[in-house]
């Protein structure tokens, strides 16, 4: 993929300054995808042009991906080695990183200041919408010409390409250019190829900071770069400026996202470095656990292929850096019988688990957990039932999912945790989840154990 930024700015040649990078040479970067390159295919004082090139390698890419659209050539053969995406995002930030910044060691006063710009990036997909890269960038100044054509002149029959050819013309400061394309690109691409967490919601404020609040696009674009995560837009939107058409609501978490955190924190401080999800469902502690560095090992097990299945395209596992996916092991697998590789960690989750399994066989994953795997901490999270009350649309007498065998008051799943922890050697304690109500106690109840015997 490849992105031109050219200036008639006189000396032109002084773009070499602004971006820390010498004309006369071609400098390579190493990145988690690939290489990337910059260079500059002219450099005369009356126009000079710098060349970003990023190569993505497909085997990289394709390690672990079963091919998401179900054909099997497609984790090799695909649009992302052509096509600009976040890629191109994050290799400008390894490439540009200090004039994103604003600095420039030797020109400062033409760092601060509106030039002459002309951006070519030649393949940009444009999910479903030709005009949606002038609705982005012509608010922010630019003359935009954008054009596609057909997808292979050779083949008029493959029909019109899916990319558009851009190109964007403005006076404005180098650092504002490259912050405006950094967070559009993804937009545009509308995929992303790693997990997005909080640290996303930093980016999209900081490169969007003076131009973000009042984009008449300002939706679609925190919605498209925080990858449609409800809680990441939320959490955005928390940041932008109170004259706002819409009426503001209070950011309050959801209970699942209360509840994760909890787990979360639970686990940080257990001190743990190797962690257990039993019933890891989807993935969603998982996400969280991931980008923690205090956490080496980590070994997600359920018994459902399917939402195992999920759970991988969810984490985009197959995308992230061999870092973060080495660290990470998802497994089939039932706690309700023994299993050697649950050996050997130093905590364990159970989210919203144990009243998956019928009330009287829950035996068989207390021996599974407690007797054999025996991590030193383990967090268990359950709903309360008294506070079912609270939910309007619960009959009496009912449980929250039509799955759960059993939901227990406060009492019984106390009455059960402290049994539990004397028989295998515990400690335990308890924890509130949720906005507790003054009767009926938390939503979600949460019971830390913790080994005393070895
Ligand atoms: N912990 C996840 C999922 C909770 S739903 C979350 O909080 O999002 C309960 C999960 O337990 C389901 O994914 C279900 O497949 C899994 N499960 C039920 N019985 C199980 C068993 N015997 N062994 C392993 N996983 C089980």
């Amino acid at each position: 993929m490849l992105l031109t930024i050219s200036t008639t700015h006189s000396p032109a040649t002084d773009l070499g300054y602004l971006l820390h990078k010498n004309p006369d040479r071609t400098l390579t970067l190493t990145l988690p995808v690939g290489q990337g390159h910059v260079f500059y295919p002219e450099a005369t004082p009356e126009r000079c042009t710098v060349a970003l090139l990023v190569e993505v390698d497909p085997v990289v890419l394709s390690r672990g991906r079963a091919g998401a659209s179900g054909l099997p050539l497609e984790p090799y053969v695909n649009d992302r080695p052509y096509a600009a995406s976040s890629f191109l995002s994050s290799a400008m930030r390894e490439a540009f990183g200090t004039a994103m910044a604003g600095r420039s060691k030797e020109r400062p006063e033409l760092a601060a200041q509106a030039l002459p710009f002309e951006v070519h990036l030649p393949a940009l997909p444009s999910r479903g919408d030709v005009h949606l890269a002038d609705r982005l960038f012509r608010p922010l100044g630019y003359q935009v010409t954008a054009s596609t054509g057909l997808l292979d002149d050779t083949f008029p029959e493959w029909g019109p390409s899916p990319y558009l050819d851009l190109k964007l013309g403005g006076t404005v400061r180098l650092q504002d250019l490259l912050a405006h394309l950094y967070v559009l690109i993804p937009v545009l691409d509308d995929t992303k190829h790693y997990y997005v967490d909080e640290a996303e919601i930093d980016k999209l404020l900081r490169y969007g900071a003076g131009w973000l609040d009042t984009h008449p696009e300002r939706e679609l674009i925190t919605r498209r770069f925080l990858k449609h995560r409800r809680a990441l837009q939320r959490a955005a939107q928390a940041h932008f400026t109170e004259d706002d058409l819409e009426p503001k609501r209070p950011v309050v978490p959801s209970l699942n996202d209360q509840r994760l955190e909890a787990v979360k924190a639970a686990l940080m401080a257990s001190g743990a470095a190797t962690v257990l999800d039993l019933g890891c469902g989807e993935g969603n502690l998982l996400a969280r656990l991931l980008p923690e560095r205090q956490f080496t090992r980590i070994l997600g097990l359920d018994v459902s292929p399917r939402v195992l299945t999920r759970a991988r395209e969810n984490l985009r596992l197959d995308e992230l850096p061999e870092s973060y996916r080495n660290r990470l092991i998802l497994t089939q697998g039932s706690l309700t019988y023994r299993d050697i590789r649950l050996r050997g960690f130093d905590a364990a989750a159970l989210v919203e688990v144990i009243e998956h399994l019928d009330e009287n066989r829950l035996w068989t994953l207390e021996r599974v957990v407690f007797a054999d795997a025996r991590p030193g901490h383990v967090v268990v999270t359950t709903p309360n039932e008294e506070f079912n009350a609270r939910w309007a649309s619960l009959p009496a007498g009912d449980t929250r999912h039509a799955d759960h065998r059993f939901e227990w008051t406060r009492v019984q799943f106390r009455n059960w945790a402290e049994r539990v922890a004397d028989e295998f050697g515990y400690g335990v304690n308890f924890q509130d989840i949720g906005e507790a109500d003054e009767a009926l106690g938390p939503p979600t109840q949460m019971a830390m154990f913790r080994r005393e015997i070895p």
